[in-house]
């Protein structure tokens, strides 16, 4: 259970206590109400009826011309009979006697009772001391004598509620009888319960009212507190994935900067950048693009996650390559389409431009996965950093792959140096040795280069020696190679080329170069022509510089022989040999421009 569900679990069963409490407190007040009221009346009732029998008492005292032998015997004249009889219609006396010190009745307004004697414990041990003694009793309501005196609603009920009060009398201290007054409280008394009733539910309702307003104030401080708490936790918690997010990207960004740096090529590059881009924007496809050399289109190099890339794209057709920016499809009101995202399915996508070293090298381009729209939006960011990581990496290639091209080319004909010369014909040298495949190599050298120099020009010469060089350069196949080792000297190495097969290879070249024609300014320059000579592997030699020897050899022997055309060494690199060699040749080999 989380943290927010438990503090709601915690503010419910808080509520719950609260509304049972509430509950109990109702019932208890209800009880109260009903029970309280009764016990409290009746002990109010008989501080009063004490005060009241008491003036009853002094009333009849005072009246009776001589109370002592009246309460003794009962014996009174007629105007006391006449007062003593007309109390109850005076006060709210119903009934009373007179008794003597032993508790005889010796007068009453029920005749009956004359005579009968009160002998409850209570005459003696408080009433004889001087001490009021208060009785309260429910009776029937046959009790209640004179009841057309007193009638009201309440005398209608069966039961009445009756105060019976022992008025002790003393003269001179000494204790010389007792009146018992009967008076019907019920009246009083539920008038009284009732109004304390009235008042207690009053006071009740407010004291709940008030209990209902500050415990649904406190739920609402309450509610609101664990609200902003879930707010608190909420907002924590998405902070916390996301600081737990951006360190994974941050990571895997950094995994990917790592790897991309130590790429080789641009294919090792690509392959990297598909892994990686799977796991750092998983919600998206992508794919590549890279500018062609000729620059009017780019090429579709990789793409990951179900993406897939076009061959070839113009860079007019995308948004953001025209526009030099990242383009966002899907997050403005109006969007154009780019032509490479085509066909579209709605979904949003980005166009990144690849720049390396100022310049537009290529294009990231990312396309949220169905359903992913609003994680993939977020992800703009993280995606920018990506394509910023690509574009250094392949700018890091780019220049890796100049700085390799610098040390192994020559400058002016683009053709490969010396050095990589020499280190391709070990290689092909090392592979035939293993494969038993057959290899040639051709040597090549430009005949009377200094006259033509001396005649029109280094410049001049310049462009013959990059035109031969671009002639050389493509009359070779896949794996054939063509460099220039020095001055107005070639080289080409031939792996599965036999020696015939080398032989009308150098006679194809030689023709091709003397086809050339240089337009120099306003004129066209002579054509020139070479002398070649061809070795082969391993009847030549074993070694590259016995190979290249065994050519040049040949070479200058079809330099001897006049030049313009082609020679082929011979087992050792006797004259004899190769004039032998030359006949054949002779057929397709021209004449000397000497
Ligand atoms: P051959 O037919 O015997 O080869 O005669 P050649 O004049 O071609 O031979 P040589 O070795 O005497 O002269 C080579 C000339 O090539 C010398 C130099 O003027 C020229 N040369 C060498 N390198 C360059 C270059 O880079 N540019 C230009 N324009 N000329 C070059
Ligand atoms: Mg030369
Ligand atoms: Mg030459």
């Amino acid at each position: 259970m989380t943290q927010d569900n438990r503090g709601a679990v915690n503010h419910r069963l808080k509520w719950i206590g609260i509304s049972m409490l509430l509950i109990s407190l109702t019932i208890g007040c209800g009880w109260g109400i009903y029970k309280l009221p009764a016990p409290l009346v009746d002990r109010m009732l008989k501080v009063d009826i004490f005060k009241q029998a008491e003036l009853w008492k002094r009333r009849v005292v005072l009246h009776l011309e001589d109370p002592e032998s009246a309460l003794k015997t009962g014996v009174i004249d007629a105007h006391d009979a006449e007062f003593l009889a007309a109390m109850p219609e005076a006060s709210d006396v119903y009934r009373f006697k007179l008794l003597d010190s032993n508790g005889r009745v010796t007068w009453s307004t029920r005749p009956t009772e004359v005579g009968s004697v009160e002998n409850r414990d209570f005459f003696r041990s408080d009433v004889a001391r001087g001490m009021i003694h208060y009785i309260r009793e429910v009776v029937p309501l046959s009790e209640i004598d004179g009841l057309d005196l007193h009638t009201d609603n309440i005398l209608n009920a069966t039961q009445h509620h009756v105060a019976e009060v022992f008025m002790p009398v003393a003269k001179n201290g000494r204790f010389i009888g007792a009146i018992e007054f009967f008076t019907d409280i019920s009246d009083l008394r539920t008038t009284f319960i009732s109004r304390l009733r009235i008042s207690l539910t009053v006071l009740s309702g407010i004291a709940l009212l008030a209990l209902v307003a500050v415990s649904f104030a406190s739920y609402r401080a309450n509610r609101l507190q664990l609200r902003a708490l879930q707010k608190q936790s909420a907002k924590e918690r998405d902070l916390m994935e996301d600081q737990l997010r951006l360190a994974r990207e941050v990571r895997l960004l950094g995994e990917l900067n790592e790897w991309l740096q130590s790429s080789r090529s641009l294919d090792e590059l690509f392959d990297m950048v598909s892994r990686f881009m799977t796991h750092i924007l998983p919600e998206a496809e992508g794919s590549v693009y890279v500018y062609s050399n000729s620059r009017n289109v780019l090429d579709g190099c990789a793409s990951w996650n179900g993406g897939t890339h076009k061959a070839h794209i113009h860079p007019e057709g995308c948004w953001g390559l025209r526009r030099g920016r990242t383009y966002e499809y899907g997050a403005f009101e109006i969007d154009f389409i780019c032509e490479h995202a085509e066909p579209h399915d709605g979904r949003p996508y980005f166009c990144f431009p690849i720049l390396a070293h100022g310049e537009t090298v290529g294009l990231l381009h990312l396309r949220a996965l169905e359903g992913t729209d609003e994680a993939f939006h977020t992800s703009k960011k993280l995606a920018q950093l990506s394509a910023e990581q690509i574009s250094m990496a392949i700018a890091n290639v780019r220049m890796r792959d100049q700085l390799h091209d610098q040390s192994v080319r020559d400058p002016l004909t683009g053709l490969f140096n010396r050095r990589h010369m020499l280190e391709t014909l070990r290689k092909s040298i090392n592979r035939s040795q293993h494969t038993g495949a057959p290899l040639s190599l051709i040597a090549v050298d430009v005949d009377h280069f200094k006259k033509f120099n001396d005649t029109h020009g280094h410049d001049a010469g310049d462009m013959v020696l990059r035109a031969v060089g671009a002639a050389l350069e493509q009359g070779c196949d896949r794996d054939e190679v063509a460099c220039r080792i020095g001055g107005e000297e070639f080289m080409l190495i031939l792996p599965d080329n036999t020696s015939d097969d080398a032989i009308t290879r150098a006679e194809q070249l030689r023709q091709a170069v003397e086809a050339v024609s240089v337009r120099y300014g306003e004129k066209s320059l002579p054509r020139i022509t070479i002398s070649v000579g061809v070795s082969h592997y391993p009847a030549h030699g074993t070694m590259p510089q016995d190979l290249m020897r065994a050519a040049d050899d040949a070479l200058y022997a079809a330099k001897d022989k006049g030049r313009n055309q082609v020679q082929v060494a011979g087992s050792g690199s006797d004259a004899q040999q190769i004039s032998q060699l030359k006949k054949p040749i002779k057929a397709v080999g021209g004449k000397s421009t000497a």
